[in-house]
């Protein structure tokens, strides 16, 4: 686009969005710490979904100070259901990082920014350009498919493009709307299917409408088909604990979670949970099918196939002396299991 072509395309796309913006509550007071918050929070997860946890977050971590201060496991609490946890792990370690070299202020410098655990290109220009209205550039989705589709470029755009593109159409000033109008663009106009193009405000600037290839831009790419795995938890209560360990890896995010086996090929759920209370316990734990759960995580679909079973005083004794185990109550519960999945089993078998 021309530089004369350019100012016209920023002034009506700003025009629209002063008016049509979505009032999300990460727009309104955009400090670089709410705007961090969201920006992270947002990656992978929709608008509307990311909400209530966006709300509930801040209302507990209003600040750095407190968000550097809490345990790790609070926070992976209060994030449980978002998905992909080593977000809100390196939010923490962001949070302790300002806090430790920063003296508890937001840094302002883009490189700072780009410094800081769980920070990308990405997000660093928008805390730079929501926040401290920098005139820096953004690329996501939303704003690859604008774009290819204002350049009416039907082949494959390498990465550099996109951030070239909006290096060069990014404003001086107002840079926080426009780079904000182009996301809710592509949100709410230009999207993947069948784009509305009567009601967008840049159509005068938008190559594929004026050939009519709108829906064949970009080409679409084929999408990576989730992978089924079936899981044997158990719930082993004593007294009214339940059975908790420390995790390494495996499926379901949290230091703390319930035992846990993926069923292999060719074997029952059943016969899992027997094999997995027998390495916990020495012998097979008699136990119970108490139900499924469905449960979806990171390119992974999953049936979780819970199990109940009692202790007795001897293998409460057993467990007691290995590290990494414990016998959990209502409160531990709470607090250490993080993970939406495990929490959910744990209901489902006390009622
Ligand atoms: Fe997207 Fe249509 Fe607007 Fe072009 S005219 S940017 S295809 S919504």
């Amino acid at each position: 686009m021309q530089a004369d072509r350019i100012i016209e395309f920023r002034r009506s796309l700003l025009r629209w969005y002063c008016k049509h913006y979505r009032p999300f509550p990460w727009r309104m007071n955009p400090t670089p710490y709410r705007v961090w918050i969201s920006e992270i929070m947002l990656q992978q997860t929709q608008a509307k979904s990311t909400i209530p946890y966006y709300i509930r977050f801040l209302d507990r971590f209003p600040d750095l100070a407190s968000l550097a201060r809490a345990t790790e496991e609070e926070i992976i609490r209060l994030w449980s259901g978002l998905g992909y946890y080593s977000r809100a792990r390196n939010v923490h370690k962001a949070a302790r990082k300002i806090v430790e070299f920063h003296n508890g202020i937001f840094p302002e410098d883009y490189t700072t920014i780009l410094s800081l655990p769980g920070i990308g290109r990405y997000t660093a220009g928008a805390i730079c350009s929501i926040a401290f209205h920098q005139a820096k550039p953004v690329v996501d989705g939303n704003i690859r498919r604008v774009i290819s589709r204002l350049t009416g470029i039907r082949n494959r755009i390498p990465e550099k493009y996109f951030w070239d593109t909006m290096a060069a159409w990014v404003p001086g000033k107002k840079a926080s709307a426009f780079n904000q109008a182009m996301m809710e663009l592509g949100a709410v106009i230009c999207l993947p299917s069948r784009p509305i193009c009567p009601k967008c405000p840049v159509q005068r600037y938008c190559v594929a409408k004026s050939k009519n290839l709108q829906d064949h831009i970009p080409s679409a790419k084929p999408s990576k088909a989730a992978k089924k795995v079936d899981l044997a938890i158990l719930v082993i209560e004593y007294r009214g604990r339940i059975l908790i360990f420390r995790q390494e890896g495996g499926f379901i995010p949290g230091k703390w979670g319930l035992p846990t086996r993926v069923v292999v090929s060719g074997q029952l759920p059943g016969e899992t949970a027997a094999i997995l209370s027998e390495e916990l316990f020495g012998f097979r734990l008699s136990t119970e099918y108490c139900t499924v759960l469905k449960h979806g995580i990171t390119h992974h679909r999953i049936s979780a196939h819970i199990f109940t079973g009692r202790a007795t005083g001897f293998i409460s004794k057993k467990l007691k002396a290995k590290s990494g185990k414990q016998w959990a109550n209502d409160m531990q519960l709470d607090t250490k299991l993080t993970s939406s999945l495990f929490r959910k089993a744990v209901q489902r078998c006390r009622k």
